[in-house]
């Protein structure tokens, strides 16, 4: 019997979650982004303008929706330091309740662009929360936000000049980006490597490729294509939580299956379909040169097979398969981590 690991059901919508406007450090209005976005084919992008949450309802209707949001960063305080040589965590919050704009782990000291600012209310400033560079920090932020309805996203580890020390401890991340348009405009692209250590130590976090756009240059280059029942604000809301997406920078998934112990993927044209695991097991179908290819079959019973044997030795970790594709572009889509308890097989 097929398991669908892409929803069977419902329409894929592509996704930026992770945008500033000139709300906070951005140059293009909320409505000038939205413009931009629907433009491009895309029906969501998450306003994750820095510091304060600011809804933009107002521009969802029957083809776009806006996602309640916001970007917070926790830097080291080193003052004899520039602060290019300071780690600083950046997490971005998706509300799952759309009129959200007070949250416990806010401070309206903490909001330093001038016209964020101006949006800083009366009940806003009722909240001061101390917002320290440390591990226990940022996992009071991640738990209290969970707690308030949150997605919590660990935002591009490469530029923030962080390693395994320092985020390997987070618990409860929803997402963690691999992919980060400006990041990688800048000189400073993400890798995998964060997403397969927190997977690895059974954290079930999703792979993230955002634009992180500040202006128009770097939009449109990473994106999460969700398959939701219909473009609403829960059933969006819910098909992310549940990972019931992926994300690219050019490649997309049609199909995502497992059939009698066999994993099934459809793509566009590529140049190779692989799966990875949390140990060193994969499988890979790779084009000949100058040709693509579009559809892969892996058969999981040896890897299976050695899971039986590890677990009868005890020493069989999280285990877990996700999908990459990559096109002649190098470009790649990412599917999120399937742990084998949420696999038939
Ligand atoms: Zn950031
Ligand atoms: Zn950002």
């Amino acid at each position: 019997m097929k398991q669908y690991l892409l929803p069977q059901g419902g329409k894929f919508y592509k996704a930026n979650l992770h945008m500033h406007t000139n709300v906070s450090d951005g140059n293009m209005t909320p409505e000038e982004t939205k413009r931009a976005y629907v433009e491009q084919g895309y029906s969501i992008v998450a306003f994750t303008d820095h510091e304060i949450i600011v809804p933009h309802n107002e521009l969802t209707d029957d083809s776009f929706l806006a996602i309640t949001s916001c970007e917070l960063s926790v830097t080291e305080s080193r003052p004899q330091l520039p602060f290019s040589c300071k780690k600083t965590y950046h997490l971005n919050f998706l509300s799952k309740d759309s009129e959200k704009v007070v949250f416990s782990t806010f401070s309206a000291d903490h909001v330093h662009y001038v016209n964020a600012k101006s949006f800083i209310t009366d009940e806003m400033k009722q909240y001061d929360y101390r917002h320290v560079y440390s591990v226990e920090c940022i996992n009071d932020i991640i738990a209290r936000s969970n707690a308030e309805g949150f997605l919590v996203s660990y935002n591009h580890p490469v530029w923030s000049e962080q390693d395994y020390t320092d985020y390997a401890p987070l618990k409860g991340l929803w997402g963690v980006e691999l992919y980060n348009t400006g990041c990688v405009n800048s000189g400073y692209p993400d890798t995998p490597q964060p997403l397969d250590d927190l997977l690895r130590q059974g954290e079930r976090v999703f792979p993230l490729a955002t634009d992180d756009a500040h202006h128009y240059g770097s939009c449109f280059g990473g994106w999460v294509m969700v398959k939701a029942e219909r473009l609403e604000y829960d059933a969006v809301m819910k098909a992310l939580e549940h990972g019931e997406f992926y994300s690219s920078s050019g490649p997309e998934i049609y199909e995502l299956f497992i059939e009698d112990g066999v994993l099934h993927v459809r793509t566009s044209d590529a140049v190779q379909i692989f799966y990875s695991t949390e140990r060193r097991a994969t499988g890979a179908v790779c084009a000949e040169k100058g040709k693509t290819v579009c559809e892969a079959a892996f058969n999981l019973d040896w890897y299976l097979k050695e899971n039986e044997t590890l677990a009868s030795q005890d020493a069989l970790g999280e285990p877990y398969i996700r999908v990459t594709v990559k096109d002649q572009q190098g470009n790649c889509a990412w599917t999120r981590a399937y742990f084998l308890d949420e696999l038939n097989l």
